[in-house]
């Protein structure tokens, strides 16, 4: 692996097999560019701790971001059931990674995931 000498660009761990990270999908199955492989202009090389964790920190950002326009009363792809459904599981299941993964979470903390379950859980309330 030609990243064999470089650190990972989030916790900076060194030593220890190193992956680009493309994120080709949103959660919620749409393009993501900012870091596919064409649009990246700097990519990042993470360890696979901080990889796994990256992947988290991407889907909580793609259903904060659709629970905000939901919240605000703009289309969001969460009005349907469906996808509410799956994104509240996906909360869920990242807060327990998180609450398994303690002191090892450059990007997210569990009380983030955790006010964002409790801000759907509301939302599900008022509809
Ligand atoms: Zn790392």
């Amino acid at each position: 692996m030609d990243s064999a000498a470089g650190s990972c660009n989030a916790c900076g761990a060194t030593g220890t097999a190193l992956m680009k990270l493309s994120l080709g999908k949103d959660f919620f199955g749409r393009t993501y560019d900012r870091l596919s492989p064409s649009t990246d202009q700097s990519p990042k090389w993470y360890c696979e701790g901080c990889s796994m964790q990256k992947n988290l920190q991407r889907d909580f950002r793609d259903i904060l971001g659709e629970v905000d326009k939901l919240t605000a009363g703009q289309g969001s792809t969460l009005s349907t059931q469906e996808e509410f459904q799956r994104a509240s599981l996906r909360l869920r299941e990242i807060a327990t990674i998180l609450a398994g993964a303690a002191g090892h979470s450059p990007f997210l903390t569990a009380a983030d995931v955790t006010r964002l379950i409790g801000r759907m859980q509301t939302t599900t309330m008022q509809t």
